[in-house]
């Protein structure tokens, strides 16, 4: 049974040493993609690079909240990353198997010091480039479910997208999924501490999930402070089929199917 990895930091110097023999050890488990999210434009170059390196990876264009602060993100900063964009794009469609697939990850983060309204603008800037390069959406939310859903109703994403790592209720789960997203479930799922963010998963359309592992973070209950890396995603499937009480091949075969649908790969 195929797995994909919809959201993996591979290119991170934590995986440097042995970036390559890891991968090999997760294929033999059956991890067969990866989808690395872009960061900040300075990783760009390197992340496209490496999903031609590594069989079955793709890669996606954007600025994590979390480097807002290290990027320049004025008007004029932000019209020459599009065009660095659109440039990265046109090379990669250009190849015979096309490997950015997505725009992301974008997103809002209450636990950072940056103004929610810079947070909103950058998150405008994400959508209208990924409806205007016809991609899928990658979304960080933290604690600001409510204010991305008020949003996005204002400025859909027309292609989808999903909510990464989703922590939160059955309720707002269904919100986003009528939005059109798809909800990441990942590590979180094996700590018995997230009950709602459990039950959610449990409820929830399973055409509507995929699995991921946030690699090299959120690790799985028990390996706090270790390293997580894309070996896991077999577990994660098996603990989210064991949560649902579903067979991990049925889970495992509507997953792939949602990747295929929201990426357009495979
Ligand atoms: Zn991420």
């Amino acid at each position: 049974m195929p797995f994909f990895d919809s959201h993996c930091h591979f290119d991170f110097t934590e995986f440097d040493a042995d970036r390559m023999q890891l991968w090999q050890h997760a294929m033999t488990l059956g991890v067969q993609g990866l989808l690395i999210p872009g960061v900040g434009p300075v990783q760009w170059p390197a992340a496209q690079a490496l999903s031609r390196q590594l069989s079955g990876c793709y890669f996606a264009l954007g600025i994590h909240p979390w480097w807002i602060d290290k990027t320049a993100t004025d008007p004029l900063a932000l019209q020459f990353y599009a065009y660095q964009m659109s440039l990265l794009l046109d090379e990669d469609k250009a190849n015979e198997q096309p490997r950015c697939i997505a725009i992301g990850e974008a997103g809002l983060d209450k636990n950072i010091d940056v103004p929610i309204s810079r947070q909103l603008d950058l998150l405008d800037w994400h959508i209208d480039l990924a409806n205007q390069f016809h991609l899928p959406l990658i979304v960080h939310s933290v604690k600001t479910h409510n204010e991305l859903i008020a949003h996005c109703k204002k400025n859909p994403p027309l292609y989808g997208g999903v909510v990464h790592a989703f922590s939160g209720s059955y309720e707002t789960a269904m919100q986003l999924i009528n939005l059109g997203f798809y909800l990441g479930a990942g590590g979180t799922i094996s700590y018995g501490r997230a009950q709602k963010t459990r039950s959610t998963f449990a409820r929830v359309p399973l055409e509507s999930v995929l699995l991921e592992t946030d690699a090299p973070d959120m690790p799985l209950s028990g390996e706090q402070g270790q390293r997580n890396s894309p070996e896991n995603l077999p577990r994660i499937a098996q603990l989210f089929a064991e949560l649902r009480n579903e067979s991990p091949e049925t889970i495992t075969a509507v997953v792939w199917e949602n990747n295929r649908r929201l990426f357009g790969i495979f």
